[in-house]
């Protein structure tokens, strides 16, 4: 469920009209509802919790949507943080997640980044491959302190969907195998700088399917038991995210309730461990859309309509990058025939298309579109490609907004430059 309804026939986000937030701040832009945003956090929790999960660090993946409101408003219910950089631990503690329910993953952290993440106190650091355990043993005892991990592992398993947001599988570059991690984990506990606390796996995005992640997890399962037996202390078990979104045209990812059934099946028994999540996408995806204007149709004579917007590939990346179909609604929807369009925006690459073929209703240069589904991955990839400033991003909370991104100036884009002594 989501909060963006038709009320008096214009399309609104909770109880503000998207055209009231596009003629004030202008199009595009990314809006977003709280009450979405804190509504699929909670289902997700009280489907863990209901399910036997006691006490989950349930993180949200801040690379989803990064957006400090964004990430606030989830602090506000309890939400931890999963974080791959230390800009997002930045934003994380900026928001204000305690440190201890941040959760530092990615397969490429730099020295400087792992003595912030261990200043700052983060609950856990998950290590991609061995040397990345040296480098945090190294960096900790350095430091004169002993650093919580889990080691990541790529359980091989197939998680479905894109291939470009697969990281469970043998080939892709992330976490060690099973095999590896026993090794590694039996090692960390014998160094000085790192304590092991546990093990983690995450398979891919958008999986809409509970079969992989039910074979991932059983994996792990058996993982902690053969590690308890060799006598070593588990304290948490890292379940990643992944769950998949709503979207247009695209199988329906299973309820919260049947994802939490699921690994309570798996882990009976398994009651003196912490359960850790890192959902991103299904809490994120349906809780903002990217509301854009058509600048005029181009309809040609050969017969193809194209409705040009003034949002293109550098504000909504996924349907260049993997293909994405996201639902696309007219702000207020006008009657009459439905038409066939090819929706692009204005960058001069033939990859800014964002559907081919569409059947909307009919639309006119002015009118407002939104694409629904546009609240995970969407600004938090936006970029200034072609000198477009970037994207302003709108909260909503009931019948109030607040811009929690502005949209630059030409200035300050420029600002951000210097010149060379020598030009
Ligand atoms: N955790 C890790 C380590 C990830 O790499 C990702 C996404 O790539 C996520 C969590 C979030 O995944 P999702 O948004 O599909 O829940």
């Amino acid at each position: 469920m989501n909060h963006f309804e038709l009320q008096g026939g214009e399309l609104h986000c909770e109880d503000v009209a998207l055209a009231r937030i596009a003629s004030e701040v202008g199009t595009p832009v990314y809006v977003y509802s709280s009450a979405t945003l804190q509504r699929h956090f909670t289902v997700l929790r009280d489907a863990l919790t209901s399910a036997g999960l006691k006490d989950p660090l349930i993180a949200f993946a801040v690379k989803a949507n990064s957006n400090v409101a964004v990430l606030r408003t989830l602090a506000a219910v309890g939400a931890g943080a999963d974080v791959v950089s230390e800009g997002e631990i930045r934003r994380a503690l900026a928001a204000g997640i305690p440190a201890k329910r941040i959760v530092f993953s990615g397969v490429g952290k730099t020295e400087a980044e792992v003595a912030y993440a261990l200043e700052a106190g983060v609950a856990e650091i998950n290590l991609e491959s061995e040397p990345e355990l040296h480098l945090v043993n190294a960096v900790a005892s350095r430091m004169g302190k002993r650093a919580a991990v889990a080691i990541r592992v790529n359980p091989d398993v197939e998680a479905g969907g894109h291939a470009k947001i697969s990281t469970g599988k043998a080939e892709n570059k992330f976490g060690v195998s099973l095999a590896e991690a026993e090794r590694l984990y039996a090692n960390a506990s014998n160094m000085a700088g790192v304590r092991p606390v546990g093990v983690a796996c995450h398979i891919g995005s958008q999986i809409t399917d509970l079969a992989p992640l039910e074979a991932a997890f059983t994996k792990m399962r058996r993982l902690v038991e053969r590690l308890r037996g060799e006598g070593l202390s588990i304290e948490r078990l890292d379940l990643g995210g992944g769950l998949g979104a709503p979207y247009f045209n695209a199988p329906t990812p299973p309820a919260p309730a049947d994802y939490a059934a699921m690994i309570a099946r798996t882990m009976t028994g398994l009651s003196d461990i912490q359960f850790a999540f890192e959902p991103g996408r299904m809490i994120a995806a349906n809780a903002g859309v990217l509301v854009a204007r058509v600048l005029h149709v181009n309809a040609r004579p050969e017969g193809r309509k194209f409705l040009v917007l003034d949002a293109a590939m550098n504000d909504l990346l996924r349907p260049a990058m993997y293909d994405a179909f996201h639902d696309i609604r007219p702000v207020t929807p006008r009657a009459g025939e439905p038409v066939t369009y090819d929706v692009v925006g204005p960058i001069c690459e033939t990859g800014d298309t964002f559907t081919r073929d569409r059947t909307l209703p009919p639309l006119q240069a002015g009118d407002l579109i939104a694409f629904m589904t546009a609240g995970a991955y969407g600004a938090a990839m936006s970029s200034e490609y072609n000198s477009r400033p970037l994207v302003p991003e709108v909260l909503v909370k009931g019948e109030r907004y607040a811009v929690v991104r502005p949209r630059p100036s030409y200035d300050d884009m420029l600002a951000r430059e210097a010149a060379a002594p020598w030009l």
